[in-house]
């Protein structure tokens, strides 16, 4: 990032947090804008603000979605709602690039996607959408760089896990100073779990959500931390989810407890989920579900520096082997046959330094019984060992690969292994599981010590562990991935500080990664 542009972020954070805390509606639309008679809209209206996110070398997604009752359904009347927009390369709009109507619809609850074309690549862009004489918050984004560009930097934080009752997310406040280029969110941006008395804060509603409804009001929950609000209008975000966006651990269409949820209750819940998982996230339209699916494993293309491949490991996985044997079993998949094959494919033929594989459950292997044998997690991939197990031999074929990931709550740093059953097998890449920026609050240090260290003879792969709450900041050159693991002092209060818990380095060309 030049000088410059520096210059005009740190501008811009100071601006937004303005924009943010004031009445924007008194803000004067530029001319030129249509005005055609709009019935009125309440104060509010932009409560859960904007968020931006996929980005590509011309185009990026603008989101908001109109909710002046956001945890009651949204409050918005049972009609189309034109909404303009407008991009500029100036936070004061006086360079305005492009602007438009979108329309809110009640069936895709007043949210707006907009997907907006013809904008020049590697640059930042300032947005805005107005409805019923309501001017919403002013967000930042930030377009690709150019396919054929190879050089410069790239500047990405890894999220993942925020549960509500756990904490505040605290984390995106550094988050937020540290001024990504992208924000990666692997999974597990809502919990669906019912109100807890004794929790930090407490989820809304009367139990889990189960309808369309519910889980909007979920969401809109999520979306008034005003850190999280904060962090989605200052960068493009590329989300995937994991299962908690559904269901604690579900598979397919299986349900965590069956005997309890029927297959055809659970898919009507599938379908609300995923609905409502499109209405909130910055995604292009090709995300809108049908029924009980929804596409989210995508590509995006940062210049020849890297490819970020998006998994859904989540919808297409065999149900979850209950033992050792069952993990081993070759008819198990976790991506399913076509989505494997989409990723092998855009492995083999990318054109980038970095070959990057954001994917939810931890690829590397955990051991989890000291000593002799071994003991997994059956729902990372190490209970669809034969898959994994494929994939880390295509790995050893592949430019420099480095996994993304989240669901642990741990910071687990491994290198990944061209055959986790024989220790003196080549290194064939690096993951990084970026701990959760709220899920398990502050966890008692020495306690995670005392249970995890005596695992590492077992797992010599892993480079560094750690148990406190945050995310990953990467900045991504041609030579190497400069990694931090940034955690805030605490969750359990909003505006805590927050350090460098430790520095990794991936080098180009040494498939590995290793603490600095
Ligand atoms: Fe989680
Ligand atoms: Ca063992």
């Amino acid at each position: 990032m030049s000088g410059a542009a520096s210059r005009d972020r740190r501008h811009f954070l100071t601006a937004s947090a303005a924009v943010l805390g004031a009445a924007a509606s008194t803000q004067i639309w530029l001319p030129g804008t249509a005005r055609a008679a709009e019935p009125p809209l309440p104060e509010g209206v932009f409560s859960l603000g904007v968020a931006s996110g996929d980005p590509l070398p011309d185009a990026v997604v603008l989101w908001t979605r109109l909710a002046p009752d956001p945890l009651h359904g949204g409050g918005m009347p049972h009609r189309v709602v034109p909404v303009g927009w407008e991009i500029a390369e100036d936070a004061r709009f006086r360079k305005r690039v492009r602007r438009g109507t979108a329309q809110a619809r009640p069936e895709y609850g007043h949210s707006v996607h907009v997907d907006v074309r013809g904008l020049r690549p590697d640059r930042a862009y300032w947005y805005r959408f107005r409805a019923g004489g309501r001017i919403s918050p002013t967000g930042r984004t930030r377009t690709a760089p150019h396919p054929e560009s190879s050089g410069g930097s790239l500047r990405v934080a890894l999220a993942s896990c925020q549960n509500w009752q756990n904490g505040y997310f605290t984390p995106y406040a550094d988050m937020l100073e540290q001024d990504p280029d992208v924000v990666l969110f692997v999974g597990d941006y809502v919990y669906e779990s019912s109100p807890s008395a004794t929790a930090v804060r407490r989820h809304e509603g009367s139990g889990e959500p189960y309808t369309l409804v519910q889980y909007r009001n979920r969401y809109a929950q999520y979306r008034s931390d005003p850190h999280l609000a904060a962090m989605h209008a200052n960068a493009p975000w590329v989300v995937t989810f994991d299962d908690h966006e559904v269901d604690n651990d579900f598979a397919g269409q299986i349900p965590q407890d069956p005997d309890k949820q029927t297959h055809a209750a659970f898919v009507v819940r599938l379908a609300a989920a995923y609905q409502a998982y499109y209405e909130h996230m910055p995604v292009r339209a090709t995300a809108i579900p049908n029924g009980p699916h929804i596409r989210m494993y995508r590509r995006l293309d940062f210049g020849r520096l890297a490819r970020l491949n998006v998994l859904d490991t989540r919808q297409f996985r065999s149900d979850q082997a209950t033992g050792q044997e069952g993990a081993e079993s070759p008819s198990l998949t976790m991506l399913g046959a076509a989505q494997r094959k989409w990723l092998l494919g855009g492995l083999h033929q990318s054109p980038a330094r970095w070959n990057l594989v954001a994917s939810q459950i931890m690829m590397a292997e955990t051991d989890l019984q000291v000593g002799e044998g071994k003991l997994w997690y059956y729902d990372a991939w190490d209970g669809y060992q034969a898959e994994r197990n494929a994939l880390m031999k295509e790995f050893a074929g592949i430019r420099n690969p480095v996994v993304l990931t989240g669901d642990r709550h741990l910071t687990m740093v491994s290198d990944l292994k061209e055959d986790f059953a024989d220790p003196d097998s080549d290194v064939v890449g690096a993951e990084f599981v970026g701990t959760s920026i709220s899920s398990g609050g502050d966890q008692d240090q020495v306690a995670f010590h005392k249970q995890w260290d005596p695992r590492m003879p077992d797992n010599p792969h892993w480079k560094f562990i750690d148990a406190h709450r945050g995310y990953h900041l990467f900045d991504i050159r041609r030579d190497r991935i400069d990694a931090q693991v940034r955690v805030p002092e605490t969750v359990l209060k909003p505006d805590a500080a927050s350090s460098t818990r430790a520095r990794l380095r991936v080098d180009a060309g040494e498939p590995g990664v290793r603490l600095v």
